[in-house]
C-alpha cells in the first residue's frame, strides 16, 4: 500500500482510518500473521498456555485530569487491552518513563503513586522498567510506555462478531475524552465530567464466566465509532445501534452538545464493547451489572449479515450510517 502523505500528521496517531493506513502501509508488509490481525494485543502460545502480550505509550495532555492521570492511564491502558483478548489474569507489566529535563519530581511521585494504586486494583505488578531523560524542549514533559503480559483461559478477538449477536457496552460513553478536553482548555465544564479510566479485567472475568463472548474491543481513541467500524470490517458484518439505548452521562450529553463533539467518536478508557450470542446476553448483562464498573451496562445494538463493514444508527425516527473519521477529533487524549 502506498502512503498518501510524506509527513506524519496528528491524525496518524488518532486511532482511526489514517492511523490504520499508516500502519498497513509501513508495518504490515511481510509482518508476522499475529501482527497482521491488528488486535488489542497478540497471542503467544507457550506449551498449552495462551499468553497475551500488548504494548502502549501514553502521551495525554494534561497529565492530570478529573478522574485520573497519566500514571493510572498507563496501567489501565494495557490491562484493558489484555482483558479485551480474554487475558484477565495479568502476569506482569513493564513501565518505561521518558522525562524532559526540568519535569517536577513531585508530579512524577504523584503519577507513580497513581500507577501503583491502579496496579493494586487490577491485581497487576510492574516487574521491570526503564527511565530516560531528554533535554529541555526535546520532549513535552513526560511519556509513559507500558507492556503487559497476561494469561487467557479463553482467547477472545475483536474480529469474532457473528450475524445475530447482540452488542453490549459496559457503561457510559465519551467520559474520558470530554473530561480531558474540558480540563485541557479550561472550559469550566469539568465539574461533572470525569474520566472513566479504570482497569476492566475484573469486570471482564465476570462477563466471560457468564457466557460465550464472541468479540470484544475497548473503544479508546476514535471512540465507539472507530472501534465498532473496525470490528464490523474485520468480521464483514453490519452493526445496527439503537441510539436511545446508548448510555451517556448527563454531563457528557451537555458538554458534547455545547462543543459540537460526538460522544461516540471520542476516547473511553474504562469501557468495553462485547458481542454475544442472543441466548447469553441476559446472563452476561446481569454479570456486568453485578460489578461496580458495569452498573450502566446495556445492550446497544445487534449484528447483521446485511451491510458488511457498516455501522448504522437507528435514532428511533430513522436509520443513518455512522462514518468513521480520520481519527479521534482530539490529539494527545491517552
Ligand atoms: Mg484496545
Amino acid at each position: 500500500m502506498s502512503l498518501p502523505d510524506d509527513k506524519v500528521r496528528l491524525a496518524h496517531g488518532a486511532g482511526g482510518r489514517a492511523m490504520r493506513a499508516l500502519i498497513a502501509g509501513l508495518f504490515l508488509d511481510g509482518a508476522d500473521p499475529e501482527l497482521r490481525r491488528l488486535g488489542d494485543g497478540a497471542v503467544v502460545r507457550v506449551g498449552d498456555l495462551d499468553l497475551v502480550i500488548t504494548a502502549d505509550s501514553h502521551v495525554v495532555k494534561p497529565i492530570e485530569f478529573p478522574g485520573g492521570d497519566l500514571g493510572r492511564l498507563s496501567i489501565c491502558g494495557v490491562v484493558n487491552d489484555l482483558a479485551m483478548m480474554g487475558a484477565t489474569e495479568v502476569l506482569a507489566l513493564t513501565s518505561s518513563v521518558i522525562l524532559e529535563e526540568g519535569f517536577p519530581i513531585a508530579a512524577l511521585e504523584r503519577l507513580h503513586a497513581s500507577a501503583r494504586a491502579a496496579c493494586l486494583e487490577a491485581c497487576a505488578r510492574i516487574v521491570t522498567g526503564d527511565t530516560k531523560v531528554m533535554g529541555r524542549g526535546e520532549l513535552d514533559g513526560v511519556v509513559f510506555s507500558t507492556t503487559g503480559l497476561g494469561l487467557a483461559r479463553r482467547v477472545v478477538r475483536d474480529d469474532g462478531l457473528r450475524p445475530g449477536d447482540l452488542l453490549l457496552v459496559t457503561g457510559t460513553l465519551g467520559d474520558h475524552g470530554l473530561a480531558v478536553l474540558a480540563k485541557r482548555h479550561g472550559l469550566g465544564l469539568q465539574g461533572d465530567l470525569r474520566s472513566d479510566v479504570a482497569p476492566l479485567n475484573g469486570l471482564i472475568a465476570l462477563a466471560m464466566a457468564a457466557g460465550e463472548l464472541h468479540a470484544m474491543k475497548d473503544p479508546t481513541r476514535g471512540g465507539l465509532i472507530s472501534a465498532l467500524t473496525e470490528m464490523a470490517e474485520k468480521a464483514q458484518v453490519g452493526v445496527v445501534l439503537s441510539e436511545p439505548a446508548i448510555p451517556l452521562s448527563p454531563a457528557v450529553r451537555a458538554a458534547s452538545e455545547l462543543l459540537g463533539i460526538d460522544p461516540l467518536a471520542v476516547a473511553n478508557e474504562g469501557k468495553a464493547l462485547i458481542g454475544v450470542h442472543p441466548d447469553d446476553a441476559d446472563r452476561v448483562l446481569a454479570a456486568l451489572h453485578a460489578h461496580p464498573l458495569g452498573q450502566r451496562a446495556a445492550v446497544i445494538g445487534r449484528v447483521t449479515a446485511e451491510h458488511p463493514g457498516a455501522l448504522l444508527l437507528d435514532t428511533g425516527f430513522g436509520v443513518r450510517r455512522l462514518i468513521e473519521r480520520d481519527g479521534d477529533p482530539m490529539p494527545r487524549i491517552c
